[in-house]
Parts: C-alpha cells; structure tokens; sequence
C-alpha cells in the first residue's frame, strides 16, 4: 500500500487564504491591521530561521510586525520590561518570544508576564487551561495545526484510536487535549505514550492515528503501525548525509520509507507540520486582533 500524502503545505496555503480574507474584512470594518511582535534573544541559528519564517508570512498577509532581537546576555527584568510594553501597545495582538531562552531567564515566568489575550503561542496556563475544559482560547499552533492536518485531509479524528507519541507541553499534551473534546474535528479516544512505556510499539500497533512528536530521528517504524492507520510527523530532525551538499538532511520522528507502505495517509518532513504551524500561528494572531478590537475578553 501506498500512502496519501498529507500535504502541509498546501494545506498551510488554505489556511493563510482564509486568513488574508480575515485580514481584508477586518481592516475593512474596523480600520485594523493584524500586528505581531517578536522577541528573539541570542544567536540561536534555528530560532532566527523560525522567526524570519514567520515574519515573511506575516509580510505576505498584509500584517504589521516587528521583530526585537536582544543580546544572549539581556537579564530577565529587561526581557519582562519589554513584554509590558507591548502588552500595552495596541498595534500589536500578539506577542511571540522565541523559544528557547538563555538559562538566566526563567521561560515559565516569560510566557505569564504575557498578556493572554495577545499569546499567539497559546501557552499562556489561561489558554491551556481554558483548551483543557474546551472554552474558547488561543490554542498553540503546532498541536491546533495537526487537528487542522487531519480534518483538511479526510481523516476526522471523531470515534478513532489516536496515540500520541510525547507529551511535551507544546505538542504531545495539548494535541491530546485538543482530539478528546466533545467537539467536532476531535471526539477521539487518545492515548498518550512517552519514555515512561516500555514498549511504545504495543500502542502505536493498536492507532488509528499515530502523532510522532519524540524528537528523535525515524523511531516510529512501519512494523510499529497498523495497516491503514493515519500517521503525522511532527518531529524536526537532522542526521548525516555526505550525498547533500550540506552533508545532513533533515528528517522527522517516523521512518518514512517504512511506514508510508503501511498507513494510508502520512505527512511528510519537510513539507508537512512545519508550515501549517506558521499558518495557524498567523490565524491565531487574527483572532487576537479580532477580539481585542471587539474589547472580548
Ligand atoms: P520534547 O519537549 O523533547 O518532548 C519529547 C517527548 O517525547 C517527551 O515527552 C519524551 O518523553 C518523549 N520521548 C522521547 N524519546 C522517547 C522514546 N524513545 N519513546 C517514547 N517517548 C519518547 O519535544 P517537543 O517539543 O514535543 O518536539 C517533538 C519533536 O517535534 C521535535 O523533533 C521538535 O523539533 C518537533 N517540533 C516540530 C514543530 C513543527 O512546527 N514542525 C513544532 C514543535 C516541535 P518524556 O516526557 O518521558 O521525556
């Protein structure tokens, strides 16, 4: 069996068109242009690709942004000091500060001196727990964006088995806690695996979706699948090639040659989470807009 590609970025494309017409009404009613601030600190290769990213799509949808690139030395108090005053800037709905920080800075106190309303990130503890009870919230991108991946695909989670492989706080618990609501694009039975399961394989035989977020090179397998299961890999990995230019190639947490003969569905890396996550980021930064403009909580 061959499997169906699980397009990210064309879905990543329909996203940001829905997003754009958002745009459009938006200024059109009310005058107003999305706006989102970023905040890097150091010289983090990956993280300055990350933002760059995302600053272009915010370029392409017509969105105001700015990005604050301070050095790895900055104190916390600085950083916390430039998080009030964009939570009080009105031209800017959301706030995304780069992670990871330099170890004088404590991130948990980072993401709360954000104001909930502008954490496009959605990891703020008001948006998780309110996503916990299923209330209204800024929900992160990468986990919302995976929902999105499924539903766009043809494969509704609703009534199916879906194990989650990790249960970090921005994929593997918010994934799980987003599919099991009682809510249409959910509604699935989820179980979530991790280093503490002494044979992940004995879960992920039994998946009707299996979501990869380990962070370790092709460790899911085609024989660790069911036959016709659905498979979204989430992980960002680089391992040696000497064939590349660049001598490494980038790959996910699911070996793809392998488990492609087996799911019937599965999203490549590159070209599969990694773009849909940079266009929830941007709806996410719409609705911000739209709702601080609405003065909603
Ligand atoms: P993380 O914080 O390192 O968490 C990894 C999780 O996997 C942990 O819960 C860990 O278990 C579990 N794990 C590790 N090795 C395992 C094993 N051998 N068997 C079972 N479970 C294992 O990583 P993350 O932030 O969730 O990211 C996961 C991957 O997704 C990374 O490759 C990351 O680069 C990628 N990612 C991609 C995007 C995107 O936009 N495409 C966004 C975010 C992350 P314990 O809790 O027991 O340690």
């Amino acid at each position: 069996m061959a499997a169906t590609i699980i397009d990210g970025k064309q879905i990543a494309a329909t996203i940001k068109e829905e997003v754009r017409s958002g745009t459009e009404r938006l200024w059109g009613d009310r005058g107003v242009r999305p706006g989102l601030g970023f905040i890097l600190v150091g010289d983090n290769a990956a993280s300055q690709s990350y933002v760059r990213s995302k600053g272009k799509a915010c370029g392409e949808l017509g969105f105001f942004s700015v990005t604050e690139q301070l050095p790895g030395t900055t104190s916390e108090e600085d950083l916390l000091t430039l998080i009030r005053a964009w939570n009080a800037d009105p031209a800017l709905h959301g706030i995304l500060v780069q992670l990871p920080l330099p170890k004088q800075i404590n991130e948990q106190r980072v993401i709360e001196a954000i104001d909930p309303r502008k954490d496009v990130d959605g990891f703020h503890p008001v948006n998780v727990g309110r996503l916990v009870i299923g209330l209204d919230c800024l929900r992160p991108c990468t986990p919302a964006g995976i929902q999105e991946m499924l539903v766009r695909s043809g494969n509704d989670p609703r009534g199916k088995h879906v194990v989650v492989v990790g249960r970090s706080n921005i994929v593997g618990k918010p994934v799980a806690n987003i599919l099991l609501q009682k809510a249409a694009g959910a509604n699935a039975v989820v179980t979530v695996a991790h280093t503490g399961a002494q044979d992940i394989a004995r879960y992920t035989r039994d998946a009707d979706v299996v979501i990869a977020a380990i962070g370790r090179a092709e460790a899911i397998t085609g024989d660790m699948l069911k036959p016709g299961c659905v498979v979204i890999d989430v992980g960002i990995n680089r391992i040696p090639d000497p064939s590349t230019k660049t001598g490494s190639r980038m790959v996910g947490d699911v070996h793809f040659l392998s488990a492609s003969a087996v799911a019937s569905a599965i999203s490549p890396v590159p070209g599969g989470v990694g773009p849909v996550t940079i266009a929830m980021l941007m709806r996410n930064t719409l609705l911000a807009a739209e709702r601080l403009t609405e003065g909603l909580p």
